[in-house]
Parts: C-alpha cells; sequence; structure tokens
C-alpha cells in the first residue's frame, strides 16, 4: 500500500493536527512497518470539539428525521462506492484479509441504512387519559451530545453502529477511534462529510485514550457515551459516566461458549463454526471460544475441527486466498503465547499449532488446545486470537454450568437438533446472544449486547436508537 495516509482530526468541520503537533506512529500488523502516522488531539482541541459538537447538535437535531435518513442513504452510497479504496487501507493498518475488510465495510453501509430508515419512526404515544379535556403524550427527543470510544478489531464497523444510531436519533458525536487504526475510520467519516453533514456533527479525534475519555466524559456538553473494548475499562468509564450522570451503553468482553450435543450435525456444526473462529485471527468479542462437546462426539468433532483449522491459509491480509491475516497489534501474540503456556502447564493439550508463525509480523498459528482445566487463565479470560478450546462434557447441565461460570454473557452458540435441549438453552443461557444451529448474529435489526459483565445496551434492533432519546412526558388540560 503506498498511498496510506497521515490521520488528522475533524474539528467543527476541518481536518487539522493536535495542536501542540504530536502524532503517532501507524504500523502494519503484517510486516510491523510504519506505514503513516496519527495525529494526537491536546485538550484545546478537545475543547474546540465540544464547543462544535454544542454547534452541531443544534443544527441536527432540528434537522427532520425525513432529512437525517436522506443524508446517511447518502452517506452509505458513497461508502458503498469507495469501498475498495477504504478496505485497503483497513488491511494495511489492522490486518485483516481484504476480503473481511470489504465485508466490514458493506456491513457498516447496511447499518446506516437500516437506522437511516429507523430515523423515521422514533415516534411518541398519546395514553389515553382519565378525565375528559386531558391529553397525554411521550415525546422522543435526542439526548444530546454523544462521547463515542471505539476499538480497533472492526475499525470502521464499531463506529458504524453508535453512528448510525445516534445520527439517526438527531444527536451529534465526537468519536475516539482507535490509534492503531486510524485511517478507515477517518475515511468513513469523510462520506458524511462528503454527503453533506453540517461541520460538528461529527467529531473524530485520536490520542491517549485515558485522558480524553477523563476529560470528555465528565464533561457538561456530553450527555450520553459509548464504549466498547475491555470489561476492565468498560468498568471504570461506565464508574466516571455514573458519578456524572451520564447515559452509557458498555459493549465489553465475551468469552462465547459453544455447546455442541450428541445429536448435533457434526460436519454443518465445524463448518459453520471453523471460519467463525478464525474470521479477524478471533480478535471479535462474539468469537466462539470455549467449545463443549459432549463426550459421545467430542474425538469426533475435535478431528474434524483441526482439520478444518489446519486448512485456514494464514498471511498477509492483502495477499490472494488468505483467509486470516496477523494478529492486529504487537500486545495480542505474547499475551495469547503466555495464555498457551499457562494452559498447558494446568495440563491442557495442543491439538494444533500454539506458535507464532515468522519473525516479522504478529503472525500466530490457528491453535486448537483440548481437555483444558477451568484453572487455566484461558478459561476466565477471552483469548481474543485464534485459539479455540475444546473440552468435553456429560449432560447438557454440566455444559450449562460451565457456559454460565463465567461473570460475562455476550454471545453463545450451540448445535443439537434436540427441541427440548433447545429449549432448555433458550431458557437457561446466561448470555445477551444465543445463536442455535447457525452463527447469526451483528445484523442491524438485532439485538447486539451483553448481559452482566458483557456490558448492558444493545446496539442493534429498534432498542439501540432509543439510547440515544430522551422519553419525555407532555399532560395537557385543553
Ligand atoms: P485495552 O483494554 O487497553 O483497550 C481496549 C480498547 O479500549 C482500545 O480501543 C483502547 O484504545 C480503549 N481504551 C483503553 N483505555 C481506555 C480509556 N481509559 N478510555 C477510553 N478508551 C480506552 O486493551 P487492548 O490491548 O487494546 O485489547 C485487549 C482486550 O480488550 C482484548 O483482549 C479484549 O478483551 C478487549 N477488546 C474488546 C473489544 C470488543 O470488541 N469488545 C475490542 C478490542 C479489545
Amino acid at each position: 500500500m503506498h498511498d496510506y495516509p497521515t490521520t488528522r482530526l475533524l474539528i467543527d468541520g476541518e481536518w487539522r493536527t493536535g495542536a501542540d503537533g504530536d502524532a503517532l506512529p501507524v504500523l502494519n500488523p503484517a510486516t510491523e512497518d510504519e506505514i503513516g502516522r496519527v495525529a494526537c488531539a491536546t485538550l484545546a482541541d478537545l475543547d474546540d470539539a465540544l464547543d462544535a459538537t454544542v454547534r452541531g447538535f443544534e443544527i441536527w437535531s432540528a434537522t427532520s428525521p425525513f432529512n437525517r435518513s436522506g443524508l446517511m442513504h447518502r452517506a452509505s452510497a458513497l461508502l458503498r462506492e469507495r469501498t475498495e479504496v477504504i478496505a485497503a487501507l483497513m488491511t494495511a493498518e489492522q490486518g485483516k484479509p481484504l476480503a473481511q475488510a470489504r465485508i466490514e465495510l458493506h456491513s457498516a453501509a447496511d447499518t446506516i441504512d437500516w437506522f437511516a430508515e429507523e430515523a423515521r419512526r422514533t415516534y411518541g404515544m398519546v395514553v389515553p387519559a382519565r378525565v375528559p379535556g386531558v391529553t397525554q403524550m411521550t415525546l422522543k427527543q435526542p439526548v444530546g451530545p454523544v462521547a463515542a470510544f471505539t476499538p480497533w478489531n472492526f475499525p470502521v464497523m464499531q463506529i458504524a453502529r453508535k453512528m448510525s444510531a445516534a445520527l439517526a436519533a438527531g444527536c451529534s458525536m465526537i468519536v475516539k477511534a482507535p490509534e492503531e487504526t486510524p485511517a478507515s475510520p477517518a475515511a468513513f467519516i469523510r462520506c458524511f462529510e462528503d454527503a453533506g453533514l453540517p461541520a460538528g456533527v461529527l467529531g473524530l479525534v485520536y490520542g491517549d485514550p485515558a485522558e480524553i475519555s477523563s476529560y470528555l466524559i465528565p464533561h457538561p456538553a456530553i450527555a450520553k457515551i459509548s464504549f466498547t473494548g475491555s470489561t476492565a475499562i468498560g468498568k471504570q468509564l461506565a464508574g466516571l459516566a455514573g458519578q456524572h450522570m451520564k447515559r452509557a451503553t458498555m459493549e465489553l468482553g465475551g468469552h462465547a461458549p459453544v455447546i455442541v450435543a450428541e445429536d448435533a450435525d457434526i460436519d454443518a456444526a465445524v463448518a459453520a463454526l471453523v471460519p467463525a473462529k478464525y474470521r479477524n485471527a478471533g480478535q471479535v468479542c462474539i468469537s466462539p471460544t470455549r467449545f463443549l462437546v459432549q463426550k459421545r462426539v467430542a474425538d469426533r468433532f475435535v478431528e474434524a475441527f483441526v482439520n478444518g483449522s489446519r486448512a485456514i491459509r494464514t498471511g498477509p491480509g492483502d495477499a490472494d486466498g488468505t483467509d486470516m491475516g496477523p494478529l492486529a497489534n504487537s500486545r495480542r501474540p505474547s499475551a495469547i503465547e503466555e495464555m498457551i503456556a499457562d494452559a498447558t502447564e494446568h495440563g491442557g493439550k495442543i491439538a494444533l499449532g500454539g506458535r507464532r508463525l515468522g519473525n516479522k509480523g504478529w503472525f500466530f498459528e490457528p491453535t486448537v488446545l483440548t481437555d483444558v482445566p477451568d484453572t487455566a487463565r484461558i478459561m476466565t479470560d477471552e483469548p481474543f486470537g485464534p485459539v479455540a478450546v475444546i473440552n468435553r462434557f456429560d449432560r447438557i447441565d454440566d455444559a450449562l454450568a460451565e457456559a454460565n461460570r463465567l461473570p460475562i454473557g455476550l454471545a453463545s452458540y450451540a448445535f443439537t437438533t434436540s427441541g427440548r435441549t433447545q429449549q432448555i438453552l433458550r431458557d437457561r443461557m446466561r448470555a445477551g446472544m444465543l445463536s442455535i444451529n447457525h452463527i447469526g448474529l451483528g445484523l442491524p435489526e438485532l439485538p447486539f449486547g451483553g448481559i452482566r459483565d458483557s456490558g448492558y445496551g444493545t446496539e442493534g434492533g429498534p432498542e439501540a436508537i432509543d439510547a440515544y432519546l430522551d422519553h419525555r412526558l407532555v399532560t395537557q388540560l385543553h
């Protein structure tokens, strides 16, 4: 990639460097080479962004939902037109295969379109009165300027979910996007600018995440925050939001259980699960991670899963035929190596992989571990990498106990043809999302979010736009 740009901040409709000129390097995960730089915001820049977002909110909240919707559709059309260019930026900075970068951009466009339509349906309600002459109604109005914090694993999609719902509702937004993958978010936001979004409605900043969040969240101009990232950071930010009475949506970590019952179609399960496991090199909050397979079919499942994993072609994301790119940053290979070493020390077995690949770039082998005890760290901390842990169980109750053992509850999966088992899982799986006999999560019209330590709020479905709306009552005697 020859023309990877320097990424600037977007403040009040102007792309600019930070006030003190600081910039961070951006590295290509496949080569570890510096490919560009990203500007860092100072507190003075954040003040400008805050002033602009307040003005942006005045304009955008006064724009009719019909016109907001039209502009969002124009932005999604531009995003589709620019897919090839933005996908190349994303692959260069994040590592994922080009085909997956394209899918991410199409999903983002789909999300914008869905919320653009939803903008036109933010209906209030008229509640029948107890006495004549009274009209009682609920009104839905945008909460105000939003601060969003998004991670590097899906540089565009993570912003698209938050921004589409916020813009549809009539909110302005400052996005603190990921410093490690800055160019594709900037190119994405430019689609809205080029579609005619007024200055100030969207701001884009990068810099020191802790400094930016601790400045924006308590700031009186900000009415709501939305964060995607780890549970540990999410708890800190939710605490800060709580202290300042800010509404919050928290999309945090997962460690998705996959229950495979002995009555499942094993070949179909493996065919669905292998690509899901290695998508984005496993750096996905809904990645299947804790595989629980009923004893009678466990050997067969492990053999088929290992064969499928062995066929995954690992390489640079821009090379033809690559199924899995490198890990996105230098923290991931060492974190995963440590988890694998700890798992084997606790008695877990390596059925495939387990090591870094090559000595340049953050490549890691597709890895399958089996028979790992609960005491190993990988059974508690999400691997966030290309690692599947496959353990065996006797009874569905045992599998459910393991699935529900952790305090988190984001995605979960099950493969079973038994109607009774399906019902037990529907009733008792403690997770925000359960996908049975297929991988069916993440569409804009479906709720997307976790429960317990995986956070609160949803980033899909009609409820997602409600997170950006105040519900107000007006009751009037005529
Ligand atoms: P991290 O917890 O330091 O950072 C995660 C994200 O939060 C990053 O985008 C980072 O910029 C941001 N962040 C960190 N501190 C912040 C702060 N004080 N204020 C605002 N934003 C802040 O870890 P990491 O090394 O980037 O990723 C490691 C773990 O994070 C993974 O193992 C995974 O559990 C989790 N993660 C989850 C998602 C997701 O989609 N839910 C995405 C990326 C990372």
